[in-house]
Parts: structure tokens; sequence; C-alpha cells
């Protein structure tokens, strides 16, 4: 266990150390309807104009960039990750901040829209709050994925309450007294602690009009029955087994860093980590011989050369060994470097797995890649979306009329053209999954707008005459409109 609940209170523990790091007090499920319900009544948030939110957004995001030390160290403490990866973490959030906030001030005004033949109607859509966020999120990236949720959800006006994974709950903690000391607003954004039952109540409460959900699937379409009984809307970022496409043309040398990086970087626990490589036929051999003497030069472990940091689930760690385990039965495994510790699985390549091994089927978030040739883009696509996941892909060569062929036939929310990760890093661009990974999007204009009450209004530009259409109208309107459909629609 990464964190043991007792007596009311809840303890983390290091996942390298299993040492505990702070023992912390779970929300009193009695309170939660309080702290819900101060976020709902107080409206000193959602009534400040879009201008001063982006303002005291912008103010938080300064305030975290000097606190970046105690950040570092607490995300190290909870997760055990590498110092480059929590550096990645930190970076990404910063940036996700700064430019959601600049796409916020174009995204959420009010917009003018054109009303058709209509000339005498004003058309326009206003972006309004729709009340309090629910937001639940996971342990792998316990900074990078509750802030930009709450972030978003805040530019839009809503109150938000957290509810941050019970396994890492600390960054969450401390990002939120960086809020409450520096921004104020304290009732607008706040955090409940708990697991799945405090979850689950946030879920079903009357007071929260949206939830954004981050999690795994099996907990994602629990999430969803619940929501549907009211209609509540959700946004579910769920788990992923993203593939890579290896054309024969691509460049050998980018597309073998870019698997190694895509499927080992924070040490494989990514939702859109890299999980299975599937190479062309021409050029299998020479990926195959690269990659396996290259992944011999990485290790995991907690020393300061390590490429991977620790795991920060045993549960997850547990999973990730049985997916390896089952696969070396059959298969042949390549492995690089690990230290001797439970919580640290070395960088690992399974090479042609069988169609019913765990390795295809399951998400396995891990340091873990299998790879795996294909001769025809028919069998490669009957094979990428055989989990019926559809989180991210990427596509490596060089002839872009046939990447764009194929990617028109990927079914995911993202993908990547000779590259990999990146696009979680760009803030204009919407993110999200289809099929098991979820449904809605966050990130861009489409997911600052879809944490709204999306307004559609019209009014006219005068108001003293009645509509020719209404009741009583002239015996004219009739050949009026047929001669119009002949003219204008033909
Ligand atoms: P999880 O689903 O077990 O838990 C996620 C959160 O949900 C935690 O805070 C947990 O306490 C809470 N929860 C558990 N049961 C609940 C319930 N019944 N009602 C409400 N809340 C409940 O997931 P995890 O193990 O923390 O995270 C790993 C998963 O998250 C992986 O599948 C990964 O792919 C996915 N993930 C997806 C994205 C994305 O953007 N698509 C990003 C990160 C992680």
């Amino acid at each position: 266990m990464s964190a043991k609940f007792e007596n009311g209170s809840l303890t983390i523990l290091n996942p390298i150390t299993n040492n505990a790091i702070e023992t912390i007090k779970v929300s009193d499920i009695t309170l939660i309807d309080k702290i819900i319900n101060d976020a709902k009544t107080d409206i000193r948030w959602s009534d400040l104009s879009l201008n001063k939110r982006c303002y005291y957004i912008n103010k938080f995001r300064k305030q975290l960039v000097k606190n970046k030390d105690i950040l570092h160290k607490t995300l190290k403490d909870e997760t055990g990750k590498t110092d480059f990866d929590i550096l990645i973490e930190i970076f990404t959030s910063l940036e996700h901040l700064k430019e959601i906030t600049k796409i916020a001030k174009k995204a959420l005004k009010t917009s003018s829209r054109s009303s058709g033949l209509m000339k005498v109607k004003k058309a326009y859509v206003k972006y309004e709050p729709l009340g309090v966020a629910g937001v639940i999120s996971p342990w792998n990236y316990p900074l990078a994925t509750p802030i930009t949720s709450v972030v978003e959800a805040l530019l839009a006006g809503n109150k938000v309450v957290l509810k941050p994974s019970e396994h890492t709950p600390l960054t969450s903690i401390l990002v939120k007294k960086i809020w409450d000391e520096q921004i104020g607003f304290n009732k607008s954004f706040q955090i409940l602690i708990g697991g799945g039952e405090v979850g689950s109540y946030l879920v079903e409460s009357r007071n929260i009009d949206i939830i954004c959900f981050t999690g795994s699937t099996a907990v994602g379409k629990i999430i969803a029955s619940q929501c549907a009984k009211t209609l509540k809307p959700n946004i579910l970022e769920l788990g992923g087994k993203d593939p890579m496409i290896i054309l024969k043309d691509a460049n050998l040398n980018r597309s073998v860093e870019s698997a190694l990086f895509g499927g080992m970087s924070n040490a494989g626990q990514t939702c859109i980590s890299t999980e299975e490589v599937f190479i062309e036929d021409p050029i299998y051999d020479r990926f195959v011989d690269k990659i396996s003497k290259r992944i011999k030069t990485l290790k995991s472990g907690k020393d300061k050369s390590s490429d991977l940091g620790s795991m920060i689930m045993p549960e997850n760690t547990s999973k990730v060994n049985r997916h390896i385990d089952e696969a070396r039965k059959s298969c042949r495994i390549i492995q690089g470097g690990v230290e001797d510790n439970t919580m640290f699985i070395p960088p690992t390549l399974v090479l042609e797995p069988d169609e019913d091994l765990p390795i295809v089927n399951e998400e396995t978030f891990g340091p873990v890649i299998s790879l795996r040739s294909f001769s025809n883009e028919d069998e490669l696509l009957e094979k990428i979306h055989k989990t019926g996941y559809g989180l991210s892909a990427s596509i490596f060569g060089k002839d872009t009329t046939r990447i764009h062929s194929i990617i028109k036939s990927i079914k995911t929310g993202n993908i990547s053209i000779n590259d990999v990760l990146t696009h979680y890093g760009i803030a204009s661009i919407p993110f999200g999954g289809e099929g098991l990974s979820g449904v809605g999007r966050m990130h861009g204009k489409e997911g600052l707008r879809s944490l709204c009450r999306i307004k559609s209004v019209v009014e006219n530009r005068f108001n003293f005459i009645n509509e020719m259409w209404w009741f009583g109208r002239s015996n004219k309107i009739e050949a009026l409109l047929n001669k119009a459909i002949k003219l204008l629609y033909r």
C-alpha cells in the first residue's frame, strides 16, 4: 500500500522506502455537504470578470513557481519519480496554466454569431459557469492532472471541489495551501481527502454540477452510470493502450528513441504511454535490433544516473509484473537494468506477444512495450483497435500522404506524427479519448467550453413590430416563403 487508512486518518507512504511521510485526516462524510455547499454559495469567484479570473490564475502560477522546490520535494516523496520526470511534470503544468489562461480570454468571452437570413436579430453565445465542478484525480501525475482540471474549471467561472487520489494527496494539499495563502477565494477551491467512497459521494451530490474524472476505465463506468441518473454532465479521461506505428520509411533512430521515451518516461505510468509498437515488416528486424541494444543502456532505480524512477502503487506494480511474467512463458523478453527493490521494474520489451496475453489486451501502465510486426494496413488497424481503448496514437514515416490516409482510420482522440507524448503539453488542442478511454475533452477552447453552460441568446434589434410569421400574418407570407425557398436554397 502507498496509503493506509486507519481510524479516520490516511497515512501516505514513500513508495521506495515504505516509510510514512505524513498522516492526514480523511474528510468527514458528515462535513462534505457543508464543504460542497460552501463552494456552491460562494459567489465571489463566479462573479469575477473573465479578465479578473485570468489575473488570479496568472498570479497563482507565479506563486507555484516560487514554491517549485517544495512542490518538487512533495512529488518526490509521494511518487518516487526521477527528478527529471518531476521537472517535466512541473514544467508541463506551468506551461498549461500560462497558455490556457490566454486561450480562456478568447474562448470564454461572449461570441457573436451570424443570424443568417434574420438580419433583424442579434445572435450570440454566452459561456457561463455551471456552478461547482467535482474534480477527481488519479495518482500518476499528482500535480499536472488535478491542477489542469482545477484551473480550467476555475477559468470557466466554476467553483471546484477536488478529490485527489488517496495514494498521492500531498501535492494537492500543498497546491490548495498556496491558493489559500496567496490567492484567497478559499471556498471557491476546496479539497476532499479520502478514497472511492468520498469520490462517489461527490459524484452523487446534488450540489455538484459537473464531474471531471481522470482515472481508470472501471471507475469511469461507475461514475458514468451514477451521473446518468440525473444526466449530470461528466468528462471522463480514462485509461489507454496507446499504439505507435513505425512505417517502413520511418527514421529509425527517431522512432526507436520515441518508442523508448513514450513507453518508459514516468516509468510508463502515463495514460498516453506508448504500450504497443507496430513495425512494418521490411524494417522490423533493424528496429528490433536497435531498440534491443538501446534498452539495455537504460535502468530503473533511485540513484541520480537512473533513467526510470519508482513505481508509485504496489498494486499496479504487481499487475505490471504479472503482464511481464505471463508474456515470459511464450515470448522473448529484453530488459534493461534495475535496482534491487520491489518497487522498480526494469525497462522491458516483449517481442511478438500472443494475441490472448494480458499485455495485448489490458492497459499495462508500467515500463513495458510490446513489439509486433505488420504487413498491411487492415491487419494493423484491426490490432490497434482490438482493446477498445482510444486515447492517443503516434505514427512514424516520411510519406505524409500515406500517414494521413492511415490516421483517418484510427479511432483515437489524439495523434502525433513523428512525435510522441508532446500533444498533452500543448494547451490549445483538446485532450481526451473515445471508446474505453472516455468521453468529453479537457484543454483548448473545446475543453474550456465543455465546463460551461453554453447559452445561446437571440435578441431583436428592433422590438416595435410583430414577426411576420406570427398569427394574424398577411396572406402574402406563404407565397413569400415559397419564393424564398426556390430562390435561396437551390
Ligand atoms: P482509479 O480509477 O482507481 O482512481 C482514480 C480516482 O477515482 C481516485 O481519486 C479514486 O479515489 C477515485 N475513485 C475510486 N473509486 C471511485 C468511485 N466509485 N467513485 C468516485 N471516485 C472514485 O484510477 P487510478 O488507479 O488512480 O489511476 C490510474 C488510471 O488513470 C489508469 O487507468 C490511467 O490510464 C488513468 N489516467 C487517465 C488519464 C487521462 O487523461 N486519460 C490521465 C491519468 C491517468
